[in-house]
């Protein structure tokens, strides 16, 4: 799903690498190349005009926190917009409050996966404590209704199909009648499958609309094939002209490499995606949710959960001090070091994904796996050296080390160790500070 747009935005970010802040250049060029991802990912030309002029602007804010590198902050707003143009927050169904049952309708296209929907939405529900009926009224197709009963069966769902006495011939007859049914079998959901067409048509849009007026049904879903991409804008609007809908289900989204529809509808008809189909089985379903989405789009799970979760445990105090270490002529200090560490322990359980963070990969080897007691052991045993001690370490002989160790309640190996890691860790530090920020060893595609 989505794979060429995953595999650009990820050079994109990929190419911001190493970068100290972001300058008018850099924002730019990394706009242009959003924008040619989203081209070449076929999301209609508003769309992607709007979300490039959206995340320049961003860029260029001051909105951005200082706990996270460039890289990341365009990452974290390319996430944002992305979800915003998927819809933002997750449309769930609006049931009939006063007199069940609430009425689905389904709109769109012959061979959208139309029928296969209604199955699935059937059980869908049905697994969510309703009790759904499924409803034939596409008397278009000859065998559009036995379709309908077998995905029934398969689902577990009732069929309400025109028999003799309940409107053969007539779909506006049967979908009146069906809702009878339901009222009177306690069915709180009727769905509602209607003909549709290989092309838009009007008697098709006349017959939908007709059987809209006769059951004013509570959700009128339009149901697009997503790999046709752009093209669904098309029939999205004469849907949209025709008969109306509240919100879109898009199915075949397991066969969609690119995204133009997902990515271009919302915006386009102002109408939510509601329901994602992605796949043939009637499990391959379930409601849409647009911040998924978007993480599934950039491919980068675990890097969000480690922006948002490094915005929210670094205080900006720590952020600060931490800058102006990385910033100052000084070298780093034994504090430094262990400020540096309780920064890490902090960060808990997500300190296996510091090889993301700018600087952080390398500083987490050093550390290693810092727990609460490793944490106070080096505490005891840096606040156990003098003042010169750990302004410069250098002086801590095998005396001073003994001397250490006893005070701080630890053996001598232990003060040894420290003083090995916290060397690496200097090093490490004046290369970044001659060099600038070591890259994102975590980062994909690296
Ligand atoms: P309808 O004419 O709109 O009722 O479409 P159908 O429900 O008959 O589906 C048309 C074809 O698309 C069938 O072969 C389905 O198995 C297939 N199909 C439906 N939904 C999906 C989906 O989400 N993914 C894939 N890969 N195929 C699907």
């Amino acid at each position: 799903m989505f794979e060429t747009l995953s595999d650009r935005l990820t050079s994109v970010f990929t190419s911001l690498r190493g970068k100290g802040r972001l300058s008018e250049e850099d924002i730019n060029s990394t706009a242009r190349e959003i924008r040619l991802a989203l081209l070449e990912a076929d999301v209609a030309l508003p769309v992607v005009r709007d979300f490039i002029a959206r995340v320049k602007e961003r860029a260029r804010g001051e909105e951005v926190s200082r706990a996270l590198n460039p890289a990341q902050q365009v990452i974290k707003i390319v996430n944002e917009e992305l979800v915003e143009i998927l819809g933002g927050e997750t449309r769930e169904i609006r049931f009939a409050t006063k007199a069940p049952p609430t009425v689905i309708m389904l709109a769109g296209l012959q061979g959208t996966g139309k029928t296969t929907l209604a199955g699935k939405l059937g059980m869908w529900l049905a697994g969510e404590r309703n009790t759904p009926l499924l409803v034939a009224a596409d008397l278009q197709r000859p065998n559009a209704v036995t379709q309908l009963q077998v995905v029934g069966e398969r689902a577990s769902v009732p069929v309400f199909a025109p028999q003799p006495g309940n409107g053969v011939g007539d779909p506006v007859e049967v979908a009146r009648e069906s809702v009878e049914h339901a009222r009177r079998n306690n069915h709180n959901v009727v769905i509602i499958d209607t003909a549709g067409r290989l092309g838009v048509d009007s008697e098709m849009m006349q017959q939908a609309a007709d059987i809209r007026d006769a059951v004013e049904p509570n959700e009128i879903l339009f149901v697009v094939d997503a790999m046709i991409g752009q093209d669904a804008v098309n029939t999205a609007q004469a849907f949209l002209d025709g008969v109306g809908y509240d919100a879109v289900a898009l199915t075949k989204l397991d066969g969609d490499a690119r995204g133009g529809a997902a990515l271009s509808i919302r915006h386009v008809t102002d109408r939510p995606i509601m329901f994602a189909s992605t796949g043939e089985k009637l499990e391959d379903f379930d409601l849409f949710h647009p911040d998924r989405m978007a993480s599934r789009i950039l491919d980068m799970g675990d890097m969000l959960t480690l922006i948002e979760q490094a915005q929210k445990t670094f205080e900006e105090s720590e952020v600060e001090k931490m800058a102006s270490t990385l910033a100052s002529e000084d070298d780093f200090t034994l504090d430094d070091f262990l400020q540096q560490m309780s920064m890490v322990r902090k960060m808990g359980p997500i300190s296996n994904l510091l090889g993301m963070m700018p600087g952080m990969g390398q500083m987490k080897d050093q550390i290693g796996d810092v727990d609460d007691k490793d944490l106070d052991r080096i505490t005891a045993i840096i606040q156990s050296m003098t003042p010169a001690e750990r302004a410069n370490p250098k002086i801590i002989n095998g005396s001073r080390r003994l001397r250490i160790a006893n005070g701080s309640g630890t053996q001598v190996s232990d003060v040894n160790g420290l003083v090995t890691r916290f060397f690496e860790a200097q090093k490490m530090m004046r290369q970044m500070k001659n060099g600038g920020m070591p890259g994102m060893p975590g980062m994909p595609g690296q």
